[in-house]
C-alpha cells in the first residue's frame, strides 16, 4: 500500500453526461444521488494522499461546479473545475454558439467564467477537446479561443487530443497567439502509439499526459513513462486515471470506477523517486 504522501490527480471525473449539448443539464440527474455515490470514492483517494483532484468534465458534458464544491468540502480534498468547450466526438457536445461566434467572443466567455466563477466556483484550468489531425475549422477556433483565454488569465489548457499530429497542430496555434508551449497539456497521449510524438511535444515544451492508467493498461503506461524518463523528459510528463464517474442516464450512475488503482497498482511498478515528480512537482508546474 502506498504511503499517504501528498499528491495531485490532474485528470479525473465525478460526473459525465454523453447525451449531447442539446440535452445535457442538471435536470437529467439527482445531485443528491451523485453526491452520495461520489463521496466515498473521493474519501478513499484522499486517504491515499490525494489533496487535489482536477475534474475534467467540460460544460455541456455534465460540468457541475456547485456539486463539486460540496464534495470538495465533504471529502476535504481540493476539486478543480474548468472552463472551455469540447469539440471532440464530432462536435456533438458543442452548443450552437460555438459554431457561430468568433474565437475572441468565445474567449471572452471563458475569461468571464474564470474571473466571476460558475455557480460561485472559479475554474482553475481550461479544458477543451479536439478531433484528429487535420483539425476541422471549428476545432482550430476552439484551440485559438483557449489560447486567448490562457494569455488573459494565465490558466493552462488541457486538451483531449486523439493523435500526435493534432497535438503538434495545437502547439502551432498557441505559438501564433503568443502562448508558451508550457501552457499546453496533451491529454490522452497514451492513445498515440508512436512514442516519437510524445518526445516531440515534450521537447517542444508541452506537457504529455498519460491519463488512462488502470489495471489493464498499466504495462503500456509504464512503457510510455519509462521511455520518457530514459529520454530525460520525465519533467514534461503527467499521469492520471481519467477515472470515475457517475454516468448520467444509467441506473444509480452505472459502474463508478474509483480513483485508487494508480496508487495501489501502478506506482509500485515505477521507480519510487518518480512519484514526487509525476504526482506533485509536474502537476504544480503545469497547472500552478
Ligand atoms: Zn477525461
Amino acid at each position: 500500500m502506498a504511503s499517504p504522501v501528498e499528491s495531485i490527480l490532474v485528470h479525473e471525473h465525478v460526473l459525465v453526461d454523453f447525451a449531447g449539448a442539446d440535452v445535457a443539464g442538471p435536470d437529467r440527474y439527482d445531485a443528491e444521488e451523485v453526491f452520495r455515490t461520489a463521496l466515498p470514492k473521493l474519501r478513499e483517494v484522499r486517504a491515499l494522499g490525494c489533496v487535489r483532484l482536477q475534474e475534467c468534465t467540460p460544460a455541456f458534458l455534465g460540468r457541475a461546479p456547485a456539486l463539486l464544491r460540496r464534495l470538495s468540502e465533504a471529502a476535504e480534498l481540493d476539486i478543480w473545475t474548468n472552463t472551455g468547450l469540447y469539440a471532440a466526438r464530432e462536435h456533438k457536445h458543442l452548443p450552437r454558439y460555438a459554431f457561430d461566434e468568433p474565437a475572441p467572443r468565445l474567449a471572452r466567455r471563458w475569461v468571464n467564467e474564470a474571473a466571476r466563477g460558475v455557480e460561485g466556483v472559479r475554474p482553475r484550468f481550461i479544458k477543451i477537446g479536439v478531433n484528429r489531425h487535420p483539425l476541422p475549422e471549428v476545432d482550430r477556433k476552439i484551440v485559438l479561443a483557449a489560447a486567448m483565454t490562457s494569455s488573459h488569465t494565465g490558466l493552462t489548457i488541457a486538451s483531449h487530443t486523439g493523435d500526435g499530429r493534432a497535438a503538434g497542430e495545437q502547439l502551432e496555434i498557441l505559438a501564433s497567439a503568443g502562448v508558451a508551449p508550457g501552457k499546453f497539456v496533451w491529454v490522452h497521449a497514451q492513445n498515440e502509439r508512436e512514442k516519437r510524438y510524445h518526445e516531440q511535444i515534450a521537447r517542444a515544451g508541452g506537457w504529455v499526459e498519460f491519463d488512462g492508467v488502470g489495471p489493464k493498461s498499466a504495462p503500456w503506461h509504464r512503457e510510455c513513462v519509462t521511455h520518457m524518463a530514459a529520454q530525460g523528459l520525465l519533467g514534461r510528463v503527467l499521469i492520471s486515471q481519467d477515472s470515475g464517474w457517475y454516468r448520467v442516464g444509467e441506473p444509480g450512475g452505472g459502474a463508478y470506477r474509483g480513483y485508487t488503482s494508480l496508487y495501489t497498482d501502478f506506482l509500485p511498478l515505477l521507480d519510487p523517486a518518480w512519484r514526487q515528480v509525476l504526482l506533485w512537482e509536474n502537476p504544480r508546474a503545469a497547472f500552478g
